[in-house]
């Protein structure tokens, strides 16, 4: 039997149990659950293969943790199953097929699937006898759980009677007890006030809060509940749900809340869809969710059906994408930018992250490398969110497998030989040779780049391949390529040859700011050329500036203003931007009045902070332009108007403090509407 994979078991299988006990039993997670889950099954996925290997103590055999002890243990009438999990649309028709296939013959028509939020909190069950609450318990490992009847009774969205004239003898109900997230960021805050540990997510907030000793505090908490499963056993006379989507509806007039965002799907397809409107949706909920539960309607069919010894074969839990996954590392190399900038990178097994397979990682620089202790070998969890490059977050030490060495980052330079250097207070190890072949090709793909001189088709790819053919040698060297060399290339017909020495002649038209942006002067973003063009229209003026004059200017600092001095001092760049003047570059800025004029607008100085419900922060600032205002990107006193989206953070608090006008985007657009 192969070492490796015997190691790899008993370390996942270990990792595993850990984290189950945290997350279970002390209701303090040391992982996501995404990583979890991702190990969970590779642990089966190795046991499948495997057989032979599995021990009746690894996590896959069991249903859930023991629950703690300081409460009564009371086993449950009916077990409160797991949920088998998908990940993606083939894992939902696998399932599908599946519980066709458990039928053996004739699939019969049904009624569809509901589909349910999967809220992140911590599901109980509630027995009433006669209407009347008598019973509330943890889930526990799904067999027990604990008796925590006196908390439950604190929660206000359960009812304490039944809204019911005639109640059955019993009536089992099952849902998720939950916090809201305004609550648990308070209940965070006045944890952090008192110096206690902070709760990791909502969800484990309300496991620990629910087996709070003194109901008091949990009655402080107000958690809420919404109610998802019906259980009658015995019912004469009385009138029993034949579907999942009755028995919602019958809860909500029994006097329970249940999730209002469920729907009936007649289809898979229609599932998808579901799944699909409301990962966007979700995120403006007052709670977490973290997937879709999609049950088969008919009660008759889940009765066929049944159960595996885990879960219900006729529900399964879809899943929303990670942000966070675990995966190995294959190597680490290191990403020369167009800076000079030294990044270290992890190559990994690929990995489904937030809908994108990632295979790189950023491990920023030096010192993270050694922070992390990184090393090839290593199962590592990264991270992507939103649009963010995807990075390294921590190595899973236990994982590690014997025999690995320490990564040291290179002392020279991998693309060009030379020897690489930390200056002085910087993190970052930089490659200094100017001619460095990965510096002109950073340089050449940001000079085309879509916020820069913005040519399309000429990406990284094409830039190496001219670079490869020596056809260019410099940005300047862009404008005298000919249709003819470029049709000559591989992989290059006259079309694309046509069409991209159009897109070059085409930028030569592009504004001043994009071209000062494009050359890649160091600080110089996007708005920073903006604000330089504006106060140095022409590039006489720029070339010329002293380091006070560009220091002088409004939301120009030292390290800009410095960096601008050095660049045009240096012979090669003046020679570049001889060239690209020669070539029929832009460099002056278009003194032609404001598109419009406002007088609420006009000469005034805007910043713009935070997510902006529709625009982009891009868009506003050419709308405030083109109606004669400025944009610059620090507040000062000279600031007249903040322009504050979603998670405006600390120029916001100055722009309250300097009691600067604060505008939403709604109000801009209002104040543009009064145009003259
Ligand atoms: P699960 O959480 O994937 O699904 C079952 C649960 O879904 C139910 O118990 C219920 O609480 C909940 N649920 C929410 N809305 C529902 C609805 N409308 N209908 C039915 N159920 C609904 O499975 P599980 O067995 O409870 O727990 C396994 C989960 O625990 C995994 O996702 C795993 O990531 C997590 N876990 C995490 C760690 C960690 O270290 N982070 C450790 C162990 C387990």
């Amino acid at each position: 039997m192969n070492d490796d994979i015997q190691s790899r078991l008993l370390q996942l299988r270990s990792q595993l149990q850990k984290a189950a006990y945290a997350y279970y039993v002390m209701d303090n997670p040391i992982m996501e659950d995404s990583v979890y889950d991702k190990l969970y099954r590779e642990l089966e996925g190795l046991e499948k293969e495997y057989p032979l290997l599995i021990t009746s103590d690894s996590p896959t055999q069991r249903v859930g943790d023991r629950p703690a002890s300081q409460f009564v243990s009371v086993k449950h009438n009916i077990p409160l199953y797991s949920l088998a999990n998908a990940f993606d649309f083939e894992e939902l028709q696998q399932w599908e097929q599946k519980w066709q296939r458990v039928l053996e013959g004739e699939i019969p028509t049904h009624s569809g699937y509901v589909c349910e939020l999967k809220i992140d909190g911590s599901a109980i069950a509630l027995t009433y006898e006669n209407g009347l609450l008598v019973r509330g318990t943890t889930r526990g490992d799904g067999v027990t759980g604990e008796e925590i009847t006196q908390n439950i009774r604190t929660i206000r969205t359960i009812p304490l009677r039944l809204n019911l004239d005639n109640p059955p003898p019993i009536v089992e109900v099952r849902g998720e007890s939950f916090l809201p997230l305004d609550t648990f960021d308070q209940i965070n805050l006045e944890r952090e006030k008192a110096g206690e540990n902070l709760f990791a997510n909502p969800r484990n907030a309300a496991a620990g809060t629910l087996r709070q000793l003194d109901s008091r505090i949990v009655a402080e908490r107000k958690l809420d509940f919404f109610a998802y499963t019906l259980h009658i056993p015995n019912a004469d006379n009385f009138e029993l749900p034949t579907t999942q989507w009755e028995a919602l509806e019958l809860l909500q007039k029994m006097g329970f809340r249940v999730n209002p965002n469920r729907d009936l799907c007649a289809d898979l397809q229609a599932v998808q869809n579901y799944f699909e409107t409301w990962d966007e949706k979700r995120k403006k909920l007052p709670y977490l969710t973290d997937g879709a539960v999609v049950k088969l309607n008919d009660f008759p069919l889940q009765r066929e059906l049944g159960f595996t010894q885990k879960f219900p074969r006729w529900a399964i839990a879809l899943k929303y994408a990670a942000e966070e996954a675990p995966t190995v590392v294959k190597d680490i190399i290191v990403n020369v930018g167009r800076t000079g900038a030294v990044t270290p990178m992890a190559v990994m097994e690929p990995v489904q992250l937030a809908g994108t397979t990632v295979q790189r990682a950023t491990l920023h620089n030096e010192d993270r490398v050694k922070e992390l202790d990184i090393r090839v070998g290593d199962t590592v969890v990264i991270r992507k969110a939103g649009e963010i490059i995807p990075e390294v977050l921590r190595v899973l030490p236990e994982l590690r497998p014997t025999k690995t060495i320490a990564y040291k980052m290179p002392e020279t330079c991998p693309e060009c030989g030379s020897t690489l250097i930390r200056p002085q207070d910087e993190a970052v190890l930089r490659c200094v040779n100017s001619s460095c072949p990965a510096i002109l090709r950073g340089s050449l793909v940001h000079w085309a780049s879509r916020n820069a001189l913005d040519i399309q088709g000429l990406g990284e790819k094409n830039v190496i391949l001219l670079l490869e053919h020596g056809l260019i040698k410099s940005i300047a060297d862009i404008y005298s390529l000919t249709i003819k060399q470029i049709m000559e290339l591989p992989r290059m017909g006259q079309r694309s040859a046509e069409k991209l020495v159009g897109a070059i002649a085409e930028s030569k038209s592009q504004d001043y700011a994009r071209v000062i942006y494009g050359l890649g002067i160091r600080f110089v973003g996007k708005v920073n050329a903006e604000i330089l063009t504006q106060n140095f229209p022409t590039l006489e003026q720029l070339q010329t500036a002293n380091f006070a004059k560009l220091q002088g200017v409004y939301g120009i600092g030292e390290e800009i203003a410095q960096s601008v001095v050095d660049w045009f001092r240096v012979e090669a760049n003046q020679q570049l931007i001889e060239t690209l003047k020669n070539a029929g570059l832009t460099f002056e800025q278009n003194q032609a009045a404001p598109t419009q004029t406002n007088s609420n607008i006009t000469g005034k100085t805007f910043v713009i902070t935070g997510t902006l419900p529709t625009l982009k922060r891009s868009e506003a600032a050419e709308k405030i332009k083109a109606a004669g205002g400025k944009v610059t990107n620090s507040v000062s006193k000279k600031t007249d108007y903040l322009l504050a989206g979603e998670n405006a953070g600390s120029k916001l608090e100055k722009a309250k403090k300097l009691s600067i006008q604060e505008l939403s985007e709604a109000q801009l657009l209002e104040l543009l509407d009064k145009t003259t």
